[in-house]
């Protein structure tokens, strides 16, 4: 059996979400009618404690509606340095909205300095861009920025006149991670992490299980916004709620146990922990970021395919990552390990 920890994006839809798919009422949701997309956007907002929401097919299409709805040409948003909106989207901010990235160096810890990111806005003055937005990433790289931290990163950016955007992407994952570190509700995190921006796109097809979808979260006025823009990238879709009936069963089902996901993660490291060799970092969720080191090192390309003989899927593009969800359990999780252990015997 293949074991794919390549990412958490890779699930198959269980059949009660394929039968809560089958079972959706449909509309043209580009006249507004659908009425399973209607409920998913309705449920979302109001979980995450916003006025409104707009369902879009990716994570990438809604960070792009997020600062093309945020900026103007010209603009600038603040971003990570390896944040997935500046990094890992292709560009699509600079290229289709002539919005200008102005990536921070991260933090150990995923955090941006609040000293990095005063210094980063511009004085208004013609020479510059103008700064916008600030943009965070929570979870970053599995990893769960410190809830003090967002309160006060978001502070600051009101304070200068910045808009604030989080790509929550895994949101849940960090929401799992801090209920279950205070005692408290998934959902009551999510609001509470949420409530500290003006807008929160959340991906439905992580962690949660869902094929295809995300939503973006604000104010009726930017998702009014947002909502036009989505139409001009080609992301008005018709019949959609039989991909929103996947998503809310992933909202309704599928939240709670990501705890599991990230016990799975930790079974992982720990396993690899005694490895020559490897430095394991240690998992705050779903995702666990391993480096060779000293004479594993050369051998690093050939890790990858190795372990894809053993049915083992990983990749390794600035480090080996591996990702856990719903279609991984223990026994998958200790052929990993088992796989991994005996590459470094060979
Ligand atoms: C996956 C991901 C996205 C983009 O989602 P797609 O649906 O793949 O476009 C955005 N941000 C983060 C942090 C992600 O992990």
């Amino acid at each position: 059996m293949t074991i794919d920890l390549r990412s958490d994006t890779v699930t198959q839809p269980t059949a009660q979400m394929r039968e809560s798919m089958l079972a959706a009422p449909l509309g043209d949701d580009v006249f507004g009618d659908d009425p399973t997309v209607n409920a998913l956007q309705e449920k979302i907002a109001a979980l995450l404690g916003f006025e409104a929401a707009l369902f879009v097919p990716t994570g990438t299409q809604s960070n792009f509606c997020a600062i093309l709805s945020h900026c103007q040409r010209g603009d600038e948003y603040i971003v990570g340095q390896m944040a997935h909106a500046y990094r890992w989207e292709g560009g699509g901010a600079a290229v289709f909205g002539s919005v200008q990235p102005q990536p921070l160096n991260h933090q150990p810890d995923g955090t941006l300095l609040l000293a990095d990111i005063e210094a980063a806005i511009k004085p208004d003055d013609a020479h510059f861009a103008r700064t916008r937005m600030l943009a965070l990433e929570n979870t970053w790289g599995g990893v769960v920025l410190p809830f003090d931290y967002v309160e006060q990163a978001t502070q600051l950016a009101k304070a200068k006149g910045l808009t604030r955007h989080l790509d929550g992407a895994r949101l849940f994952n960090a929401a799992v991670a801090q209920a279950t570190a205070n005692g408290t509700n998934p959902f009551h995190e999510a609001r509470r992490i949420a409530q500290c921006f003006d807008s929160v796109s959340v991906c439905f097809s992580k962690g949660l299980g869902a094929p295809v979808g995300s939503a973006l979260c604000g104010s009726r006025d930017f998702i009014a916004r947002a909502h036009r823009i989505r139409k001009m990238a080609g992301g008005g879709m018709r019949q959609a709620g039989v991909l929103a009936a996947a998503a809310l069963y992933a909202l309704e089902h599928n939240v709670a146990r990501l705890a599991d996901d990230h016990t799975l993660a930790k079974r992982l490291a720990d396993g690899l922990a005694d490895i020559d060799g490897l430095q394991v970092e240690a998992p705050q969720t779903n995702i666990v970021f391993v480096d060779l080191a000293g004479p594993a090192k050369a051998r690093s390309a050939e890790l990858i395919p190795y372990l894809k003989s053993r049915g083992v899927l990983a990749t390794g593009l600035y480090r080996l990552r591996f990702v856990t969800h719903l279609d991984v359990d223990a026994a998958g999780i200790d052929q990993a390990v088992q796989a991994i252990q005996d590459f470094f015997k060979r």
